[in-house]
């Protein structure tokens, strides 16, 4: 997506007074949804716990002509989420979308995870998403209905090695998602996903892939012959953002050049392989 979203396929004014909380909104995948929403119209709160992440995304926000809030905010706490939330409602006097990207990650066998490792993975995924989608449901039910969009991940659907913690705990938020979709839906309250495959220039491919020397093949395994780059998942986002998903809830669009699909088998010219 470009400043003035000439790639996009919305209406620059898509989202024109609407205002968005992202969490993890000042980087990578995060700061690639942000500057989506600001680029047709919404205007931003930016949350997560380091200042210093978030001011370049609120200078760049205000470069779009949109305002920005930045919050510092733990998502594991569930005052904190609510002073966000009311943060947001002071400055801007409503809020419509919430994206629940915020998250901790690393590798390592599920035999040697420490008990501090699982419960800091869980508590920021999935009680993390809990706590701000819990905090804003009345604010995005005042505002006339509202979206909430939770970053989940394509090795939901697969198990990954190494990372049973972040797995679990974005399952978790998966049934969540569909949970809060049939409970909020009477009210006009939308709750969908994005399933991201490996984005590339992330702290994420970065930590767990680059880091093993696992992208090339990764790559080669991609149909589509790329990894996601952070505007593809912005993308699907704004879609569900707008009206034109007016109809969808408690879905998950995957973002992975069908990565996730085919399995074992890959084309190698005129033959079948199995991918290593
Ligand atoms: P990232 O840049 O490390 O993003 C994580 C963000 O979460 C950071 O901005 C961080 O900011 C914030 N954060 C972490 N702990 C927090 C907490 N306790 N409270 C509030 N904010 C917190 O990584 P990324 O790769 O862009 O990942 C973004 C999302 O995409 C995650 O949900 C991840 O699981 C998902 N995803 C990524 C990939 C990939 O290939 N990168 C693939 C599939 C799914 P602070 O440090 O300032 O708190």
């Amino acid at each position: 997506m470009t400043d003035d979203s000439s790639s996009t396929a919305f209406r620059p004014d898509i989202l024109a007074g609407k205002v968005a909380i992202v969490t993890g909104g000042g980087t990578g995948i995060g700061a690639g949804i942000s500057r989506a929403l600001a680029e047709h119209s919404a205007h931003l709160v930016l949350a997560s716990r380091r200042r210093a992440h978030l001011e370049p995304m609120a200078e760049e926000v205000t470069r779009l002509g949109r305002e920005a809030l930045v919050t510092e905010l733990d998502v594991r706490d569930s005052e904190g989420c609510e002073a966000c939330v009311a943060a947001a409602l002071d400055r801007f006097g409503r809020v419509d979308i919430l994206i629940n990207n915020a998250a901790g990650n690393f590798l390592t066998p599920a035999d040697q995870l420490s008990e501090r490792g699982w419960r800091a993975v869980v508590d920021i995924v999935l009680n993390g998403t809990f706590n701000m989608s819990q905090a804003v449901h009345a604010a995005l039910r005042e505002s006339g209905g509202g979206s909430i969009v939770n970053i989940t991940t394509t090795y939901v659907g697969t198990g990954a090695p190494f990372m049973a913690h972040s797995g679990a705990a974005k399952a978790g938020v998966m049934n969540l998602t569909r949970s809060l979709a049939v409970e909020w839906g009477p009210e006009g309250i939308r709750v969908n996903a994005v399933a991201p495959g490996l984005v590339e220039d992330t702290e994420g491919a970065r930590r767990l892939a680059e880091s093993i020397g696992i992208v090339d093949d990764y790559r080669a395994a991609v149909p589509l012959g790329r990894l996601v780059r952070t505007d593809d998942v912005a993308a699907a986002v704004l879609f569900l953002c707008s009206d034109s998903a007016s109809h969808i809830t408690g879905h998950e669009i995957t973002v992975d050049g069908g990565a996730s699909i085919g399995g074992l088998f890959k084309q190698v010219g005129d033959r079948i392989d199995i991918v290593r």
